[in-house]
């Protein structure tokens, strides 16, 4: 994973209010996936995995600055159009303000 994918998955973690350090275990390749979040998009650190589903959850709600609702994740999937458009969108804007801020 080259840097530049590194800042936008962050940023996009951020955005969907993960936890750090889940984010960092993504960046590294050592999430650990399965599990209750199966489905939702999130996956975990090995930490988390481990920790109470409704303790990261919670965290997850308090720092989320997306106003998508936490819903039944089980019933999410990637099947689904608009997130799929919406997470494409997310990501070229996140690509191109880090092009902007490399050449200042
Ligand atoms: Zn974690």
């Amino acid at each position: 994973m080259d840097d530049k994918t590194k800042y936008v998955w962050k940023m996009l973690g951020k955005w969907y209010g993960y936890p750090d350090c889940c984010i960092d275990a993504l960046c590294k390749g050592e999430q650990k996936r399965g599990g209750c979040f199966t489905g939702t998009g999130f996956v975990p650190c090995t930490e988390c995995y481990d920790k109470p589903v409704e303790d990261v959850v919670a965290h997850i709600k308090v720092n989320r600055w997306s106003s998508e609702e936490l819903l039944d994740w089980s019933a999410r999937s990637y099947n689904n159009k608009e997130e799929l458009v919406f997470i494409k969108n997310f990501w070229r804007c996140m690509g191109e303000s880090y092009d902007r801020n490399k050449s200042d």
